[in-house]
């Protein structure tokens, strides 16, 4: 990764305070916010159990208690939050949360990603309370793959759940799909064409070997080169679209003018251009999504630490920052040496390495 320690870059905000950049000169800007670890899919990349050791209730951040971590991130950069989980919708009154989210002006995007299971009944109250963005994450159109895949029946909610998203008006939609091969590299296009359909920016993930993806496998990573070949022998000529973005996916033209995403994780790894890191539901701290460390945030909040001491803890832990983990995990392949990423023993230990505790 190269280095650019001497990139020098203003907090937008407001010049008195501090922007917080990281060993390789990357601005915190994005912060995901796991409102809970709870889920009600068992999708196999992410849960492939059926029980796990779930967060103890009272280490739950409150809704005031986001905010005001929140409102300390914003002061050293952060202002796009991301609300995920576990599946977001299961926690009560979530509207509640992203009105209080509102209230900083800092904050100019919010998003939310979700299965959409719950999308129907909450959708409009989200919107209401100030939600800009969805994600609603689908990795089939066949009834039966999804519920191979998620061990649960509910595709039909899904459904229901983006086309209500759909019909509000959301300022953004996309619609996330991780591809595998020999699970959905045959519904690539119908994935695209559904999207047209609904109003949802299709994107598609690659497979990658994070916390309980145990059955990942380097052969069931459908990579960025496969997609885009398989999409245009479908469709023709396919025009990447140049940005000047942080942002994860890589974003593409279909000769129609349809836009997509890929976001390749695994075979063409985005740290250098990194400015994101997760919150918890109970306060834990990530600077990555493959971060086995994490800095707990809740303990000085709950004991009455200052705004100003926990913006400082803030800043050093990102000026220290030299997380690339997904570089780091690709660099083990030549040397045959990618291996589990952890092992289930420690997984049980310590729930804050799943994916699910730590939002994708
Ligand atoms: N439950 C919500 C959902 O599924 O949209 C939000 C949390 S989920 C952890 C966030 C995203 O991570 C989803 O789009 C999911 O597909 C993605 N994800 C989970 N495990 C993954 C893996 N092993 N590889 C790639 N993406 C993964
Ligand atoms: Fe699936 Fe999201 Fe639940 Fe993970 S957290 S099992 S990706 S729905
Ligand atoms: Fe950022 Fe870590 Fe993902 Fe790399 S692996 S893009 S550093 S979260």
């Amino acid at each position: 990764m190269g280095g650019r320690t001497s990139m020098i870059i203003a907090n937008q905000h407001d010049e008195s305070l501090p922007t917080a950049i990281d060993t390789f000169g990357r601005p915190l800007r994005a912060l995901r916010v796991s409102v809970t670890d709870r889920c009600n899919l068992r999708c196999q990349y992410c849960m492939p159990e059926e029980e796990y050791v779930w967060l103890p209730r009272e280490t739950l951040l409150s809704f005031e208690e986001i905010s005001r971590l929140a409102n300390t991130f914003t002061s050293l950069g952060v202002d796009k939050v991301r609300i995920t989980g576990g599946e977001p919708l299961l926690r009560k009154n979530l509207p509640s949360l992203i009105s209080l989210l509102r209230t900083n002006a800092k904050i100019t995007d919010i998003a939310m990603t979700t299965n959409g299971i719950l999308l129907t009944e909450q959708a409009q109250a989200l919107y209401d309370a100030g939600l800009d963005r969805v994600t609603v994450s689908l990795d089939t159109l066949h009834a039966d793959r999804f519920k191979a895949l998620t061990k649960r029946d509910t595709f039909a909610q899904v459904l229901e759940g983006i086309d209500t998203v759909g019909r509000i008006g959301f300022q953004d939609f996309k619609i996330d799909t991780v591809a595998m091969r020999g699970f959905n590299d045959d519904e690539l296009v119908d994935l695209i064409e559904f999207g047209k359909k609904v109003g949802g920016e299709v994107r598609y993930i690659e497979y990658m070997d994070v916390g309980g993806a145990n059955d990942w496998s380097s052969d069931k990573v459908l990579s960025c080169a496969e997609i885009l070949q398989k999409l245009s022998a479908h469709y023709g000529l396919i025009e990447p679209i140049i940005e000047d973005s942080w942002a994860p996916a890589n974003r593409f033209r279909l000769p129609d003018g349809t836009i997509f995403g890929i976001i390749a994780s695994t075979t063409l790894p985005f740290c250098s251009t990194c400015d994101r890191s997760r919150l918890t539901a109970d306060g834990m701290w990530y600077l990555c999504l493959y971060a086995k460390i994490g800095m707990d945030l809740r303990k000085p909040l709950r004991e009455g630490a200052t705004e100003e001491e926990l913006r400082a803890l803030m800043l050093s832990t990102w000026q220290h920052r030299i997380d690339r983990g997904a570089e780091q995990r690709k660099e083990l392949e030549p040397a045959n040496s990618r291996g589990r990423f952890v092992e289930i023993e420690r997984l049980r230990q310590d729930p804050h390495l799943e994916m699910h505790a730590r939002g994708g």
